[in-house]
């Protein structure tokens, strides 16, 4: 069972709504869409982030994916690991990581599908019946959090999950509305995305320990683990690595230095859904639960995480999917409906997803129209006859 063809292409999607977090708001993303293809006819899909203008990913990727045509397809490990190395990115970690995960989701979409399993199953079988999701509130003033937020609880989330790092008193004001607005019962997280040094991430949290935080994620710059222990050795409120643990080492560094409380992971973050399992087996030693991380990504990447999600023994509620943000649904079927924030077990096999060709064409001319340039030379498609 080979890789007989690879399809690669940049689609730029549109948020319902500016996505505001630190520093910035963003009005839609950048994906690169990955379609692999087995010699008897299989196709497994994937999904990478990437920066708005994509060049930069796209040149990397026709380095790494011409050899794998003609590859075992089975051999996933071994060629995502290879890639790194004919990729001359080795010794990179962030933006490789969040590139080759789609290729192997990909990979994995196809395998699962030619073993006629759920990729849960192929993966070893589930650990819960369902996966908890958070409701995730959007707005940046404390009128348009609050209303978010009310509709989140009214749609049965029971965690909710919101961005700080807005300057003291605008954290102060939403934190404080969204506590009132949500009531006294549900979960409260809030991210500050790295925006804090230590001395106000110190006062920050001092101050919003009141409104009964469940977690406060990344508070200070990813690359410094000296910083992320002082302020979990100081603050009455647990703490979550998310952008401070992408490679392996960094999650061993922050388990066994006991840098957090709980561990925000993605498959983007670690490089795939191997390194994801590994990561989480990691916390799971170091007895720390580990969240689901979102990316600016589709229903495609919400689905692969449900599946991998379902597998880990050490998750919490609350996990994030990005997929309802965006103005369109890249798949055709099926349709992502949490039940009270919930979802239960897929039955399809593979990543159990179908394209939606049309909505393809529009995110890919859109691109294009972002670049510039002419929609026929966006797509990519690597194949042997
Ligand atoms: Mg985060």
């Amino acid at each position: 069972m080979k890789i007989k063809q690879i399809r690669v292409s940049p689609l730029f999607m549109t948020f319902k709504e500016p996505y505001h977090w630190h520093g910035r708001i963003d009005y839609g993303t950048t994906i690169i869409l990955f379609q692999v293809e087995t010699e008897q006819g299989k196709i497994g899909v994937g999904e990478s982030t990437s920066s708005l203008n994509a060049a930069g990913s796209l040149g990397l990727l026709a380095n790494i994916i011409p050899p794998l045509i003609g590859q075992p397809l089975a051999d996933i490990d071994r060629l995502v690991s290879r890639s790194r190395y004919l990729g001359l990115i080795n010794d990179a970690i962030r933006m490789p990581n969040l590139l080759l995960a789609g290729l192997e989701m990909a990979m994995w979409d196809a395998l699962a599908q030619t073993a006629g399993l759920p990729l849960y199953q192929l993966w070893g079988g589930a650990s819960r019946e369902h996966v908890d999701y958070f409701g995730f509130v959007q707005g940046d003033e404390a009128e348009e959090l609050v209303r978010s937020a009310k509709e989140l609880v009214k749609s049965g989330h029971r965690v909710i999950y919101m961005k700080v790092g807005r300057g003291e008193k605008s954290d102060l004001k939403n934190v404080q509305a969204v506590r009132k607005a949500i009531g006294s019962d549900l979960k409260l997280r809030l991210d500050a995305n790295e925006s804090w040094d230590v001395f106000t991430a110190k006062n920050m949290i001092k101050k919003l320990a009141q409104f009964d935080i469940e977690f406060i994620e990344q508070p200070v710059e990813c690359r410094s683990l000296s910083a992320l222990k002082e302020v979990k050795d100081f603050s009455p409120v647990p703490i979550a690595v998310d952008q401070g643990a992408y490679s392996l080492e960094e999650v061993f560094e922050v388990c066994s230095r006991r840098l957090a409380d709980v561990l925000v992971l993605s498959p983007h973050e670690t490089g795939g859904a191997t390194n994801f399992k590994k990561a989480a087996a990691i916390g799971e030693a170091a007895k720390l639960p580990v969240c689901l991380h979102g990316q600016f990504t589709t229903r495609i990447t919400d689905f692969f995480h449900h599946h991998l999600a379902a597998t880990l023994p050490n998750l919490t509620d609350g996990n994030q999917i990005m997929g309802h943000l965006l103005t369109e649904d890249l798949l055709k079927s099926p349709t992502l409906a949490l039940t009270e924030g919930r979802l239960g077990l897929p039955f399809q096999p593979g990543l159990g997803v179908v394209l939606n060709e049309e909505v393809i064409k529009k995110a890919s001319e859109r691109y294009a129209q972002y670049l510039g340039g002419n929609v026929k030379d966006m797509d990519f498609v690597y194949t042997y006859e």
